[in-house]
Order: C-alpha cells, then structure tokens, then sequence
C-alpha cells in the first residue's frame, strides 16, 4: 500500500531528515585519516539523542549502530568499528532517524583528505546520477522514468547500478511502498502523484554492478571490489516539483 503524505507530515518528514542534515554536516568535518569509524557512529548518535530523536537504524534486524559506514568497495550496511579512515579512502554515511514518529534517511559519500582522480570521478558521477533522478520526481512522470534517468547518466559514465538494493517510500515507516530501484524502463511504472515521498539512493559501481555480503552478516561490497558510492536524499512530490527534505 503506497501511503501519500500531507503537507503537515511532510513538514514533519523535513524535521527528521534536517537532525540527519546536521549529522550529516560534524561528519563531514569529522572525516580525516586516522578518525576510527566507531568514533564516528558515536557521535552522531549523540547529536540525534540530543535532538530528541532516536537513530532508526540502531536495533533494524538487530544492527547496533546508528550509522552505516562504507568505505572504498564496500557498497552499504559497513558496521563502525576499529577501523581508523586512511587518506584517500572514500567513505558512505548512511544515516536514519526517528522523530516524533516520522523517518529521515540520507547519504552521503565523502573523501578522505586527497583521493585519486579514478575515486573524484565515481564520487561526483554518483552525486549527479542523485540529482537527475531527483529532477524526474514530479507529479505526472512515473517511477521508473526516475529509476532511467539515473540507470542511463551512470552507464553512459562507464559505471553500473547496484540492482541488489534499492530506495524506497518513507513515511511512518522506514522502509514503505513502493520500492525505487536505480534501473528500470522509462514511461513504467506507478505515475507519480504529489504527496508521494521517497528515498532515492543510487549505488554507483566503479566495476560490474555485482555485490556480495561479507561474513558479518551486513557489508555489502561489489564483488570485483571495485569502488562504489552512495547518495541519498528524502523527497517528496509536491505540485510545485521536488522537494529535497534533506537538502543541506
Ligand atoms: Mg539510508
Ligand atoms: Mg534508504
């Protein structure tokens, strides 16, 4: 069941997602070589308990932390732990929190110091894949004209689309209807009506667009162990186009 929102809880929707902006935000002045991914998750767990909200993903199908971190071939889903950031690392946060009953949902993948010309390409290429498919969510259009816009930009880059995980609808509920995958056939699909909110994410594969799970239960890396990204935003359909909820 696909649930449409009202402007008052897309307001609310803007809340939740705005604690994960701020998050988002220390990280990124937080993330140099040596800081551990631990240290990371700590305190971003710390600002969202400080805004009165809780980390969405801390207790998901048992994972005890509130941030995904990902970094180089790992695709999503990295578990903080000892591992200490190196210069030229790249690196996903994947943040989620809830907020008097509402859920926000946002990525982002960083550089570490200076990364090489291969990891800037694949980093900005993921980030504008984000955007055109963001630029598709507009009443009238269907899903998967969405899903095309970035399938079409990311391939005709040379890069390939997870097809493994997708976005989704976000509401009361972290994960709803409908799903969002990052390919699909342009004019299918459900059509897009305003209300509709959604958390597009494309994955961006340096390599084939195959991933695996490690024996943690969690990471997902692509199997060539080539790099990936990873860009989310929460959005929403309004009559006057797109509205980012977590735009910076
Ligand atoms: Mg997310
Ligand atoms: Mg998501």
């Amino acid at each position: 069941m696909i649930c449409l929102k009202s402007p008052e809880e897309i307001e609310k929707l803007r809340l939740a997602n705005q604690i994960v902006v701020s998050v988002m935000k220390t990280m990124k002045g937080l993330i140099k070589p040596g800081v551990t991914t631990a240290e990371l998750d700590r305190i971003a767990e710390e600002i969202i308990l400080k805004e009165g909200a809780k980390p969405a993903f801390k207790g998901y199908r048992g994972f005890q932390h509130a941030l995904c971190v990902s970094v180089n071939e790992e695709v999503v889903h990295g578990i903080p732990g000892k591992r200490k950031l190196q210069e030229g690392d790249i690196v996903s946060i994947d943040c989620g929190v809830l907020r008097e009953g509402f859920y926000g949902d946002h990525a982002w993948t960083f550089s570490v110091g200076t990364v090489s010309e291969k990891a800037e390409k694949i980093l900005k290429a993921g980030e504008q894949s984000l955007h055109l498919g963001i630029e598709k969510m507009r009443v009238g259009n269907r899903l998967f004209d969405v899903s095309a816009a970035v399938q079409e930009y990311v391939e005709a880059e040379g890069y390939s689309v997870v097809r493994d995980f997708v976005g989704h609808g976000i509401g009361k509920e972290l994960h709803e209807e409908p799903q969002l995958p990052n390919f699909g056939t342009k004019g299918s699909g459900l059509r897009l009506k305003a209300g509709l909110v959604l958390a597009i994410e494309p994955m961006v594969n340096e390599g084939n667009f195959e991933v695996e799970v490690l024996r943690d239960g969690w990471t997902v890396v692509t199997k060539d162990r080539s790099l990936s990204v990873h860009f989310e935003h929460s959005v929403a359909v309004t009559e006057s186009g797109p509205d980012i909820l977590s735009q910076w």
